[in-house]
């Protein structure tokens, strides 16, 4: 970087506030790790997103997706925004990236933190408008900054040089073109990083096709199974059960099933899904958790999550306007259990 460069990249560093979350997570069970070796990276673990660099294939994907915001259909609504004319889609993302915050973030699971942290990335806007969402001020109130594809490439390095594990990158999807192209930058300046891509769940089969080889880890949320509920409080989301089904199903093809290295205790590679208890089952955990142990393998790693706070609207839906009960929490995980699932992550409650 030259000195203009970086002085222009430090000054949008020190402008982007660091996030620390709320919702710490508390995991227990698993693998165990020895804390002397958190800190090190696996030597032999080359990201696949690398040698597609180096054949050219990255920045013909991200141009490809690039020109499809000409008419936006990167994400299930499909709303055909042109975008490049600086239009908003209905996520509220227009041609340009915009960022909330680039950090080392430790509320992660502890596959991903380890000792120095997961290199988190915020991006702004969100398509799947969650009435509950605890982020809401940046996935829809628009809390971030425009910053260029060049900046962050900057921003992955910057995290690479602070000693984070992984390059996490939050709320990606209306962001991907973006974000291939910004990696295109950063692997000849040394990238070597894993890339994992930190979704709502709700992706389209072929839109994730273009990160085949490119992401390490998908962690993905899966958060309904009823496409009601999903409407309701993700409005507009009603194809959100069966697009996220299909959706964790090409994932697993791509990656695999997750599981730590056995020195460092970190992930490096597979699907990691995240499913959040909500009150009054009114996301239907229960065939949650039998879909996966039913359609993906029994040791597909999955956490259970117990957080789930009332936040933005919704103490607007009555029946979600408080916190779960520890009972309703550890029926979920009885169901999962008994279902065969094998590589589950609890929570204190
Ligand atoms: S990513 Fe945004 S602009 Fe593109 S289809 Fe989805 S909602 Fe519309």
């Amino acid at each position: 970087m030259n000195k203009q460069n970086r002085r222009r990249f430090l000054r949008n560093i020190a402008s982007i506030p660091a996030i620390v979350m709320a919702n710490k997570l508390l995991i227990r069970g698993g693998q165990s790790s020895n804390a002397n070796h958190l800190s090190m990276t696996k030597s032999n673990y080359e990201p696949g997103y690398i040698q597609l660099q180096k054949t050219g294939e990255l920045k013909a994907r991200g141009e490809i997706l690039h020109e499809r915001m000409r008419s936006c259909d990167l994400c299930p609504r499909d709303c055909e925004t042109n975008r490049i004319r600086g239009r908003r889609g209905d996520c509220n993302a227009h041609g340009h990236l915009e960022i909330s915050s680039a950090s080392p973030h430790y509320g992660e699971e502890r596959e991903l933190v380890g000792s120095r942290g997961s290199g988190t990335v915020f991006f702004t806007n969100c398509a799947l408008l969650c009435v509950f969402c605890i982020n809401y001020e940046i996935s829809q109130q628009g809390r971030g900054q425009r910053q260029s594809i060049d900046d962050l490439a900057d921003m992955m390095l910057f995290l690479q040089r602070h000693g984070c594990h992984n390059i996490n990158i939050v709320s990606p999807t209306h962001y991907i073109p973006h974000i291939l192209l910004a990696l295109d930058k950063a692997v000849p300046r040394g990238l070597h990083l894993p890339l994992v891509y930190n979704t709502s769940g709700w992706e389209k089969k072929e839109v994730l096709e273009f990160l085949d080889g490119v992401v390490d880890i998908y962690l993905s949320d899966f958060k309904y199974d009823d496409a009601e509920a999903a409407d309701k409080y993700s409005p507009g989301a009603y194809s959100y059960p069966e697009v996220t089904k299909e959706a964790l199903t090409e994932m697993n093809r791509q990656v695999g099933v997750a599981h730590a290295d056995e020195d460092t205790g970190l992930i490096y590679k597979g699907l990691m899904i995240r499913h959040l208890v909500m009150p009054e089952n009114v996301a239907r955990s229960d065939r949650v958790v039998r879909w996966i142990a039913q359609n993906l393998p029994k040791d597909t790693y999955v956490n259970i999550m117990s957080q789930y706070t009332p936040m933005f609207k919704a103490f607007d839906y009555p029946e979600i306007a408080r916190r779960i009960t520890r009972s309703e929490y550890r029926n979920v995980v009885t169901i999962a259990r008994n279902a065969g699932l094998t590589n589950l992550r609890q929570q204190m409650i």
